[in-house]
């Protein structure tokens, strides 16, 4: 998370201010203040026709190497909905259409501090995959061969997603 030292609007050199109960930086000169809110991320649990899941292997950190659900960051003016199925697409080439919301969490990540995110159910008729250079790999499993999904978030989405049936 980057720090400023300075009002981004006028220049001056800000202080530290107690405002809605938090200590925040905050501009003397012009009272512009550095509210930190959280980046939202969609996530994609992806089924096919057999009901089996999309688990794909990051190529990118953080969580490189590791298997996780797809997804990324919302783009500014796109529908949460349209970023997860943009997500999907770019990283796999799969057409999903969105079934519904499993759920809305939040996380903290060293590289980019407070995450707000959106998981969605979303499923696929034709699951031939081609994969882009954000991953290693990807596939469909029924859910006892789901590889070793490591990281607390995508288990939580995923645990959540399969109990909707
Ligand atoms: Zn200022």
């Amino acid at each position: 998370m980057r720090a400023y030292s300075y009002c981004p609007h006028c220049k001056t050199t800000l202080g530290k201010e107690m405002i809605d109960g938090r200590e925040r930086l905050f501009c003397p000169s012009c009272s512009w203040v550095h509210y930190i809110n959280p980046l939202p991320v969609a996530v994609a649990y992806t089924v096919n026709k057999k009901n089996e899941l999309l688990v794909i292997r990051r190529a990118h950190e953080p969580a490189l190497n590791e298997w996780a659900l797809p997804g990324g960051f919302l783009e500014a003016g796109e529908e949460p909905f349209e970023g997860c199925l943009r997500e999907l697409m770019e990283e796999t080439s799969l057409n999903g259409k969105i079934d519904r919301l499993i759920g809305l969490y939040h996380r903290e990540v060293e590289m980019y501090g407070s995450l707000l995110v959106v998981a969605y159910k979303v499923m696929v008729d034709d699951d031939a995959i081609t994969i882009n250079h954000e991953l290693f790999d990807a596939g469909f499993y029924p859910p006892h061969l789901i590889p070793e999904v490591r990281i607390p978030l995508h288990m939580q989405i995923i645990k959540d997603g399969a109990a909707l049936d």
